[in-house]
């Protein structure tokens, strides 16, 4: 990527991460607050402390200052992309100020091509991560989710699919996890 490639590929990203935060708004999993199933089980730091959340692409330039009542830091993290950022924080944040992958968990996007690769479905699917933390995919999954929440995330990845940086994030994260999988 070319020194200048950020300043106009940078605008965009944020545009697009903005339109999906809106998308998704106030919506969560369930219709009442599920954090009082777990404990807000996916928040909590497992025993290294630097466990976090992916960040999508230029997203860490929202965390570039400290933030009211939001202790974090970024640590690098090249699992989606080249000069990628993981969000560590302390297990709790304003809503306004959590990223992405928070929005969405414990689903994540999912990509579906055509052979010709002319049309891209997007669909809505329980993240393999959150089975580990979230009781969600266990008591029912996605039947048993806020149909609202899932169509919020639908089109939040109809928005992130249009941006090419998210479109490769996504792919990469999806090809991550199918390894994965058949670990
Ligand atoms: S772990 Fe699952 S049920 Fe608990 S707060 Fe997170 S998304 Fe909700
Ligand atoms: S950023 Fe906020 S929502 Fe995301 S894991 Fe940390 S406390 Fe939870």
């Amino acid at each position: 990527m070319s020194f200048f490639m950020p300043l106009f590929s940078r605008p965009a990203a944020l545009k697009t991460l903005r339109n999906a935060y809106e998308l998704i708004g106030e919506l969560t999993p369930l219709k009442t607050n599920c954090g009082k199933l777990c404990g807000g089980a996916c928040c909590q730091s497992d025993e290294s402390g630097e466990n976090g959340m992916l960040l999508f692409p230029y997203e860490e330039w929202f965390y570039r200052k400290p933030i009211d009542g939001f202790a974090f830091h970024l640590a690098d993290d090249d699992s989606l992309y080249k000069g990628g950022k993981r969000l560590v924080c302390e297990g709790t944040c304003p809503r306004a100020y959590r990223p992405l992958a928070c929005r969405l968990f414990p689903l994540r996007i999912r990509l579906q091509s055509d052979p010709q690769g002319v049309h891209t479905e997007v669909i809505p699917e329980i993240d393999p991560r959150a089975w580990c933390c979230c009781p969600l995919p266990e008591q029912g999954g996605l039947r048993a989710m806020s149909g609202d929440f899932i169509e919020a995330v639908k089109q939040a990845g109809q928005q992130l699919i249009k941006n090419d940086d998210m479109l490769e994030a996504l792919y990469n994260e999806q090809r991550l996890l199918d390894e994965m999988r058949k670990l």
